[in-house]
């Protein structure tokens, strides 16, 4: 018998089950959940975010890029820690 690596868990989108989640661009420790080590927005089939929320957790995180709460790629950041430091 084959070996189960992870446990079949349903996926849900985390914004419909809970509706008082502030999806907004100021909400940094959030927006960090949904992009990878990499800088990069985890894609949904993943997360388990639905396509509405989805499309507005894109456009906020593209938002707090703009505004420099979160950064384009890691090598940017790593490039920033350098120059404080
Ligand atoms: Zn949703």
């Amino acid at each position: 018998m084959a070996f189960r690596k992870f446990a079949p868990r349903k996926k849900f989108c985390r914004f419909c089950a809970n509706k008082d989640i502030d999806l907004n661009y100021k909400n940094i420790d959030l927006l960090n959940d949904f992009v990878n080590d990499r800088g990069k927005i985890i894609a949904r089939r993943i997360t388990g975010t639905c396509a509405k929320h989805q499309r507005k957790l894109t456009s906020e995180i593209k938002r707090a890029r703009q505004m420099a709460l979160l950064y384009y790629t890691a090598t940017h950041s790593t490039q920033v820690q350098k120059k404080i430091s």
